[in-house]
């Protein structure tokens, strides 16, 4: 694919190779890696599906659920997923929004009569045929946040119709935090908010190849990101994965009717937002996966360091699988919970999906606070790779880096930097802010919850215990 892609102010014209990129790009393989019967014949449950449209095996990450087992297989395919990488694998923002989108376009044709459904079926079925890797994309840039899309002064604000032509529309605006924007085939658009009449030029969604011209792609930063760089490259902790975040410009890109799947249909933009994001709350169980990683480098360094046997340690690392089994349980909950919907497609309970990713708001934080409690004020303290390997001053490096008898020191430097990855370096992007504010900001949960919860029960309950009612 040719992207107009920048980074560090340069334009890349080699991505595939690029090493800040190949690391993400590694765990988009990762998709695909795992659906391989022949290679990982234990995964083929949950990394497979069948296809509602060709009866064909299909990559999960192209399937609409069609079934409650469908929905606790996509959560388990997170877990496994974030437990061999350690990181953000990309792929779940596409099946999520191809799910919303088989539900959403289904009920605006059933209210107006239009075709989206049809449209979207057939594109589902390129995707599906091609085992392709869609971006979803939500969030707009949002300007003045006391503003709504109309209102603002600039109407780039948030992604819109800037032409209507007869074969298609031309579209501008920015996409924000485009989790595996460069690894994508092809990137979904849709709302990022409830929309007003007024905001009708916003409440749309479509579907482009990644490279369409007019997209400009600009990659985001992470924190110890140039570590990649390097060589060795010990001190990137991850030394196989990582994440990928950019800022997508459509710069007045042209969409062909047949990829448009929602055009001012401004009442259901909310909806729209709504189902993707219980979808994609559920999605965090990849969080779990990450945190076995956290635990099992907690575990490693304190047998490295001695402290294994210590029941404060003991103790810590329970907490640890406590919180990280509580995401996993809350994701399930969702999952084994879900419903059929009108279309067909089966969704996932929303009260529970918001409680799973308000509790990933919180817990990975804490999990992390262990392990850098576990592991020491080293993660953040040691000498370079280079130090230790150096003719002259290596010998001192390596004597004041040594903990028990028997582990090499090396073995030792690794997981302490694992660890610094994970909860302060470029893997912290996804463990905790993204685990903060990707498929929404913990408000969103809270008001979502608020909205879901049955309250008139649970007051019912009180009242009659109390003797209020009889
Ligand atoms: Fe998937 Fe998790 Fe990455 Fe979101 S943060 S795309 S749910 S791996
Ligand atoms: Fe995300």
């Amino acid at each position: 694919m040719r992207f107009e892609l920048y980074m560090f102010g340069e334009r890349i014209a080699d991505h595939v190779e690029h090493p800040i990129i190949r690391p993400a790009m590694n765990c988009v393989a990762a998709t695909y890696e795992l659906a391989d019967q022949a290679k990982f014949p234990q995964y083929q449950a949950v990394m497979t599906a069948t296809s509602h449209l060709t009866g064909k095996k299909i990559n999960r990450f192209c399937h609409i659920h069609q079934s409650t087992e469908d929905l606790v297989s996509k959560s388990k395919m997170g877990r496994v997923l974030g437990a061999y990488t350690g990181s953000c694998f990309q792929r779940c923002v596409g099946m999520d929004a191809l799910n919303a989108l088989s539900m959403v376009t289904y009920d605006v044709d059933q209210k107006y009569g239009s075709e989206y459904n049809k449209r979207f079926l057939a594109y589902l079925r390129y995707v599906q045929d091609e085992d392709l890797v869609c971006d979803g994309a939500m969030t707009d840039a949002k300007g003045d946040r006391s503003r709504h899309p109309a209102e603002q002064a600039d109407p780039d604000q948030y992604l819109h119709v800037a032409e209507e032509k007869s074969d298609g529309i031309v579209v501008r605006g920015c996409k924000m935090h485009q989790t595996g924007a460069v690894n994508s085939h092809e990137i979904i658009c849709m709302p990022t908010r409830a929309m007003r009449e007024e905001d009708k030029d916003y409440a749309i969604s479509f579907a482009l190849p990644s490279d369409t011209e007019g997209i400009i792609y600009i990659y985001g930063r992470q924190p110890c990101d140039t570590r990649k760089i390097e060589s060795p490259n010990m001190d990137v902790g991850n030394v196989l994965y990582g994440g990928q975040e950019c800022m997508v410009v459509f710069d007045d890109v042209f969409v062909p009717w047949e990829r448009v799947f929602m055009y001012k249909e401004y009442d259901f933009a909310g909806d729209l937002v709504e189902k993707f994001a219980a979808y994609h709350r559920q999605s965090y169980a990849c969080k779990s996966g990450i945190g076995d990683v956290l635990i099992g480098a907690s575990q490693l360094i304190a047998e490295y360091q001695g402290t294994s046997r210590a029941s404060h340690i003991k103790d810590k690392i329970i907490d640890m699988i406590q919180l990280n089994e509580t995401m996993m349980s809350c994701s399930l909950a969702c999952a084994y919970e879900g419903h059929r919907e009108a279309s067909g497609t089966y969704s996932v309970n929303t009260l529970r999906a918001n409680v799973s990713k308000l509790n990933v708001t919180k817990f990975p934080y804490d999990i992390a606070r262990l392990a850098q409690d576990i592991a020491g004020g080293i993660i953040v303290t040691m000498p370079s790779e280079k130090d230790l390997k150096h003719p002259a001053i290596g010998r001192h490096v390596a004597k004041y880096l040594k903990g028990v008898d028997g582990v090499a020191i090396e073995s030792r430097v690794r997981v302490l930097r694992l660890i610094e990855n994970l909860t302060v370096g470029a893997g912290a992007a996804c463990y905790l802010p993204e685990s903060m504010h990707g498929a929404g900001s913990p408000m969103a949960q809270k008001i979502m919850i608020g909205r879901q919860v049955d309250m008139e029960r649970m007051k019912s309950s009180a009242r009659r215990l109390c003797g209020i009612d009889s």
